[in-house]
């Protein structure tokens, strides 16, 4: 036996047992004629102590641990003068009587610690030793965990687990897709599947009626800190059912997940708003809610008082950041710069103080006290309170931007804790999104939306104004989950493809499979699929999905550890009848 315990599992109580462990040296400390060895696994770190007077050479080998080496150690568990209540092995300490090196290790090129010094590129290089650090590692631990509970409520709803092909063809989701060559059928390919969404429907053709995986896939996209290249769905699909059903079935899941992995008990059912107020009052699908400081339009208010840059905009709008009237001419500077990066692109940003004896605006000389007074009603705004203005020639793109200067100031604020969460669900999406740069629609959700019932008519004459049965969960200004109704009959489904511009052959060659399924009895349908590395990540309060996944991709879509992509061998290239005609790039 390699151990007969865990270094994190010694108490008190186990005081004079005889106990062996194994694991990684965390640290070696000399003092007088002792040896401190802090000996680390999975489950913690126990202290291991060498006295030279007892053994001398067993002391000396211990002084000349390395970090990282792997070590078993057989010794007495004995209690601790010194007791460290920090860890929960901290009141006994393993006096050794003797020690194995099962393997030497190279010194780490950064340390094994919470706070490490190593980079995020080396740590990726590494990442079999970023993973022994505690940090990492209960991330991984969380994630294990809440795959386990999804399972566990997914089967005590009747959900059947199903797995579906990786090897697949396009599956429209709005991203390019990854392409796998086929050596058995020259020049042509298979293509990664963007999320199994035909797959789970033809399973409600099959009669399943209800069912979920968790699954990789795969979207060639550019990348940001909640997006890689492969990720992983809770994905899930139900026959028989309405919009409603969706809503009050996943909200179960979520309350599920909030109380067993977060111990949240959230009694309330979740809040609903439409697609427009969304982006109305926060210029977000995804809006946060933690706090309000909701958006208010002020063209009536504030145009057609001869200042220029309000009264040419196509949008005048503003937030009322609560009792931050106090902000010095510094801070307002500040955020005029943050609303002016290139990256949100406002041409400049007003504001007002509400105080006890007036208001004191950017723009006074424009505005009479009873115009400020009448914007300050607007807001429900009271002394001590800043208004912040922004207006552009775009209602769209200053919402946008008013968006970001919203979510700053609740930063700023202090409105955005993490331990706090408010869940949403944004319904009524638009079906359709007008590329002006494509001249043409492209399907919000995908191509297998179903529009609403009330909102059909509308496809001919008007169909940017057709509103879809799909929904959005929102957490904290996260979108971690989406999903629709689905068409489920056949004509409908064709004159959606005609309306997101395939040619009848193109849509029988890509989707021919499914409508010809829709012939044969399809029941109605829909689902939803949350992404699991963003619902992790939020659980464990992190920044990037990356810190929940254990090998991932750095942003330029590579694994640095495997090196990959990379060239592949010319024998390989001709087997597959490729002709790569760039150079590789190294
Ligand atoms: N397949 C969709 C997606 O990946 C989710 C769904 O509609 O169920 O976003």
């Amino acid at each position: 036996m390699y151990r007969t315990k865990t270094c994190g599992e010694l108490r008190a109580s186990d005081v004079n047992q005889l106990v062996t462990l194994a694991g990684w040296v965390q640290k070696t400390r000399k003092m007088g004629g002792m040896a401190f060895v802090d000996l680390r696994d999975r489950y913690g770190v126990t202290q291991l102590v060498f006295n030279q007077d007892v053994d001398a050479s067993l002391c000396e080998r211990a002084n000349k641990l390395g970090r990282e080496y792997v070590v078993q150690a057989t010794g007495t568990v004995k209690e601790r003068s010194n007791k460290n209540l920090h860890i929960p092995t901290g009141e006994i300490e393993l006096i050794v009587s003797e020690l194995t090196i099962l393997n030497a290790a190279a010194t780490p090129p950064f340390t094994i610690e919470d706070e490490t010094d190593g980079g995020d590129d080396l740590r990726m290089k590494y990442r079999y030793l970023d993973l022994r650090r505690n940090v990492v590692r209960s991330n991984l631990e969380l994630r294990h965990k809440m795959t386990i509970e999804v399972r566990r409520y997914m089967d005590s709803q009747q959900f059947i687990e199903v797995e579906t092909p990786v090897l697949v063809s396009s599956t429209p989701e709005g991203a390019r897709d990854f392409v796998v060559p086929s050596r058995m059928n020259p020049g042509q390919f298979y293509a990664l599947p963007q999320s199994p969404q035909t797959l789970k429907q033809l399973l409600m053709v099959s009669g399943f009626d209800r069912y979920f995986q968790i699954v990789k896939c795969f979207r060639d996209e550019d990348l940001r800190a909640d997006r890689q290249p492969e990720f992983t769905q809770i994905d899930c699909e139900m026959s028989f059912v309405e919009q409603d059903d969706i809503l009050t079935m996943f909200e179960g899941l979520s309350k599920y997940l909030f109380k067993t992995i977060r111990g949240v008990e959230i009694n309330e059912p979740f809040r609903r708003i439409s697609w427009n107020d969304a982006m109305k009052y926060y210029g977000s699908d995804k809006p946060d809610l933690r706090f309000d400081m909701r958006f208010v339009e002020l063209d009536d208010v504030l145009k057609g008082h001869g200042f220029s840059v309000f009264d040419n905009a196509a949008y005048v709008g503003g937030i009322c950041a609560k009792g931050a009237a106090s902000y010095t001419r510094k801070q307002l500077d500040a955020l005029t710069d943050f609303v002016k990066r290139p990256q949100i692109g406002a041409k400049g940003m007003v504001y007002a103080r509400v105080e006890e004896d007036g208001i004191k605006s950017s723009v006074d000389k424009f505005y009479t006290q009873e115009t400020l007074q009448e914007m300050k009603k607007a807001f429900g705004a009271e002394p001590g309170d800043l208004i912040l203005i922004l207006s552009g020639d775009d209602v769209t793109k200053t919402r946008k931007q008013l968006c970001e200067l919203r979510l700053e100031m609740g930063s700023q604020l202090g409105l955005r804790d993490k331990n706090k969460f408010v869940c949403l669900w944004v319904v009524d999406f638009p079906l359709l999104e007008w590329s002006e740069e494509d001249r043409r629609y492209y399907a919000m959700h995908h191509p297998f939306t179903s529009p609403k019932p009330e909102d059909i008519h509308l496809l001919d004459s008007n169909p940017g104004d057709v509103r879809a049965n799909a929904y959005d969960m929102v957490v904290n200004g996260v979108e971690v989950g989406g999903g629709s109704i689905r068409i489920h009959d056949n004509e409908l489904q064709q004159k959606m493809f005609r309306l997101l511009g395939f040619a009848a052959e193109q849509a029988e060659a890509q989707f021919g499979f499914l409508m010809n399924a829709f012939k044969y009895g399809a029941p109605p349908h829909g689902g939803i699929a949350y992404g699991l590395d963003r619902w992790v990540s939020l659980f464990a309060g992190l920044d990037s999905i990356r810190d929940c996944i254990a090998f991932p991709k750095n942003n330029s879509g590579r694994d640095v550890m495997l090196d990959a992509p990379s060239a592949i061998a010319q024998a390989q290239l001709d087997e597959l009848r490729i002709a790569v005609n760039i150079p590789p790039v190294c």
